[in-house]
């Protein structure tokens, strides 16, 4: 099935279906040609999230909203449309210079009852992965910059890596074991770190519709009880947020019970 799933991905014109794709063709800079191999694919169940797996023993059905690399001018609206849905949802938040305006919209997604999750500083990858160290210092830099609008950016213990825990793109700056390295050392501080395993593949080129998000959310999700879905909220995903209504429907219609990452089913 994952073969399929990721053949079928290779084939479907070189689109980027994962984390960040955008933000990659942007900060890789000149010459830095990204690959949809480069980015973590969807990943197996089985070394994905093991506690989940308790509930696709159970049959209940779970699902995480996540939205990575705002907050921007859309993720107003989509917190709108969270609270009239009463869903809650988890923030991969970058504090990068576009950003910064947007920044004391955590206030809200705090207050709403939604989690922030750390994602990093820059967003650039020839910084953040050149080494652990450098890895480190971003995530301080991004928790420092959050700490004006957060209860306790200590509390934040849950991150995303840019472009996914199995990321090739890091190799070229950092050496092929440094996400490796990443995820043990994430650990051993306390932290959890947590991918996806249904992409909206909203941050594509040719900037997919509403009607395009919610098929690939569905095609990857309604195999699954427990979803990790990945969406972006910057400037350019507009219409994710036009989806997202229908995206909700599609999940309360299915039988899904909604939670944050920290809240999935131990
Ligand atoms: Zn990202």
């Amino acid at each position: 099935m994952q073969l399929t799933l990721r053949t079928r991905r290779l084939l479907a014109g070189g689109l980027l279906a994962l984390a960040c794709a955008a933000a990659v063709l942007r900060l890789a800079g000149p010459g830095a040609v990204c690959r949809a191999g480069d980015l973590t694919d969807i990943p197996d169940d089985a070394g994905f999230l093991p506690r989940a797996q308790t509930a696709e023993a159970d049959g209940q059905k779970w699902v995480a909203l996540t939205f990575d690399d705002g907050p921007s001018r859309n993720t107003g609206p989509i917190l709108d449309i969270l609270a009239e849905q009463q869903v809650p949802a988890t923030f991969f938040v970058v504090t990068a210079e576009n950003n910064e305006n947007w920044l004391p919209l955590l206030e809200r997604i705090q207050a709403d009852g939604h989690q922030i999750g750390l994602h990093s500083c820059t967003h650039e990858y020839s910084k953040v992965y050149s080494s652990t160290t450098d890895f480190w210092a971003d995530i301080k830099a991004l928790k420092e910059k959050l700490a004006p609008y957060v209860t306790d950016p200590e509390a934040l213990t849950w991150l995303r890596f840019i472009g996914g825990s199995t990321n090739t793109i890091s190799h070229r700056y950092g050496g092929s074991r440094i996400m490796t390295r990443l995820k043990e050392q994430a650990e051993e501080r306390g932290y959890h770190s947590i991918d996806w395993n249904v992409s909206a593949e909203d941050a594509a080129g040719g900037h997919p519709d509403a009607q395009t998000i919610l098929r690939n959310i569905v095609k990857d999700a309604k195999e699954r009880n427990v979803c990790v879905v990945l969406m972006h909220d910057t400037k350019a995903t507009d219409t994710t947020v036009e989806a997202l209504p229908d995206i909700i429907s599609w999940f309360k219609e299915n039988g899904y019970q909604f939670c944050t990452v920290e809240n999935l089913p131990r």
